[in-house]
């Protein structure tokens, strides 16, 4: 059975059930499986559904579930909520394949994890035996936040707050939380940054006061460091690989190249974890915005966070201290003292550099390019008027690092592009790229790219003008370890209630 350490100590084992319901190690590590062992063989998987694909890829990881298990968590997860029953769709272009992974209910590709993991939380809560109250601590750059709110609405015995940058995400993130259904439900706008509520929820998971007040409550996190999160969004990498198969455009065992618009390095890891299954994966392509801290690194060895933070109009990747990227130097190294050395000298002086053996295999794997707001408004321009094909801030930059990846390396091996969020979450900039005329309304702007594309606009985001606002609450960023403190202790005192 696969068990899974810190990435800060390896000396202790704990289940994925333990895993996925921690979230995060108590020493602040990142649960990482001792070994990932061999995946599915993809060419038997050409011509499978998504849901078959998923059964399989997630079976094969988390293997102390049984099939069966795994099956009920995908059958419930991945069904009509998706608006296309491909699920991720692969669309050509002329210099690889897109991949769609928004036709989820919140339209952006956190959907493919977070759809699943409330049945994957419950599932580990059922194998530990627990009777608690899971209380889930979010932290986003404006995609998570609604598709974890949407995937934890009324699931029993959970709690869920998000935590979003005041002034960081797009009109349209923001009303989708805003808006939020559900009882067990609370958003809370930060004044600060992405890095300050992720820092708040990780510090929170570790703090007396915090864990002082959670009697019946466990505290858990429904972002990329979950590696229950992680683990389903190897599937559409497998996905589109068992695809370029059945059309034909690769052969058994033919290299292909994927190029990841990143910012928590939690979608390109599962790449790398997929690569690590057996998956012919060539080069994974980490795509950055103005916030270029893992383009630097990846090309340098140093991770430097000081730098000035730039709010983008691809604003989930507005992130200058990526997570997941813990998980990828345990994973390459195995050296938990080196990790925790690395981390404490990041918390200190905020930057580190990782030796030249490591960066030569980190290279081995990655190529890094970074996209200036210009670039990505002109890709997306030229996207559409020579494809055809509308695609968001996000996607655009992704498409750029992949084309100056095949121009600077000559490396012609099939291209995926990753499409992590719908054009329309993003209306208004999008509009800007195609047309001279935009309303200020972001609804009219939904309007006239729908007339300019054709392309259908989702129910979740339609819908968004006429819901009600129930959460307009904010905090100073330092306020944040009181605030979870004072909520934890009312959940518990809940919780002690329903016990009696
Ligand atoms: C979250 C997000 C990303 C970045 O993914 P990571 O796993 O954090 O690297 C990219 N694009 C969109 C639209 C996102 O929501």
């Amino acid at each position: 059975m696969q068990k899974y350490v810190s990435s800060r100590n390896k000396n202790e084992y704990v289940s994925a059930a333990q895993a996925i319901i921690n979230g995060l190690s108590p020493d602040g590590g990142l649960y990482t499986p001792v070994s990932l062992g061999k995946g599915p063989d993809p060419s038997e998987l050409a011509g499978k559904s998504y849901q078959d694909i998923a059964k399989v890829v997630i079976a094969s990881v988390f293997n102390e579930f049984s099939k069966e298990e795994i099956s009920a968590c995908v059958d419930a997860a991945y069904d009509s909520k998706f608006d296309d029953s491909r699920i991720v769709p692969l669309r050509d272009y002329s210099s690889g394949s897109i991949m769609e992974l928004w036709h989820g209910p919140t339209s952006a590709f956190k959907d493919l994890a977070l759809t699943i993991l409330p049945h994957l939380l419950t599932l580990s809560y059922r194998k530990t035996g627990e009777s608690k109250t899971v209380a889930i601590l979010t932290a986003t750059s404006g995609d998570t936040g609604k598709a974890a709110l949407s995937g934890f609405a009324d699931v029993p015995d959970t709690d869920i707050t998000v935590f979003y940058p005041r002034d960081g995400v797009s009109k349209v993130q923001q009303l989708q939380m805003q808006t939020a259904r559900g009882s067990n439900v609370e958003v809370v706008a930060v004044e600060g940054n992405f890095d300050d509520c992720q820092r708040m929820v990780k510090e929170a998971c570790s703090s007396a006061n915090v864990l002082g007040a959670c009697n019946g409550v466990t505290i858990s996190s429904a972002n990329s460091i979950n590696i229950g999160r992680l683990v389903p969004q190897i599937v559409y990498y497998y996905s589109a690989y068992a695809e370029l198969l059945n059309k034909g455009i690769i052969h058994k065992g033919n290299y292909v190249n994927f190029s990841v618009p990143t910012g928590n390095f939690g979608d390109i890891l599962a790449g790398f974890m997929a690569k690590q299954l057996g998956l012919p994966v060539g080069r994974l392509i980490c795509a950055s915005n103005s916030n270029n801290v893992l383009t630097d690194f990846i090309n340098s060895g140093t991770y430097d966070a000081g730098r000035p933070f730039y709010t983008t109009i691809s604003p989930s990747m507005d992130i200058l201290v990526s997570s997941n990227l813990e998980r990828l130097l345990f994973m390459m190294s195995g050296d938990d003292h080196m990790v925790s050395s690395l981390m404490k000298e990041l918390k200190d002086k905020g930057s580190y550099t990782v030796s030249s053996t490591l960066l030569k295999e980190i290279q081995n794997s990655f190529a890094a390019y970074w996209c200036s707001e210009e670039e990505c408004r002109a890709e997306i321009a030229k996207m559409f008027s020579k494809e055809n094909i509308l695609i968001d801030p996000h996607t655009a930059v992704a498409a750029f690092a992949a084309d100056k990846y095949r121009k600077e390396s000559g490396d012609e091996r099939p291209m995926v592009v990753l499409s992590t969020a719908s054009p329309y979450k993003f209306s208004k900039n999008v509009l800007g790229c195609i047309s001279g005329d935009v309303p200020e309304n972001e609804f009219l702007c939904m309007e006239r790219l729908k007339e300019l594309s054709g392309l259908s606009i989702p129910e979740g985001l339609a819908e968004l003008e006429s819901l009600p606002v129930r959460f307009t609450k904010s905090i100073a960023k330092d306020k944040g370890i009181v605030f979870i403190a004072d909520k934890m202790e009312r959940l518990s005192r809940i919780r002690q209630e329903e016990n009696r």
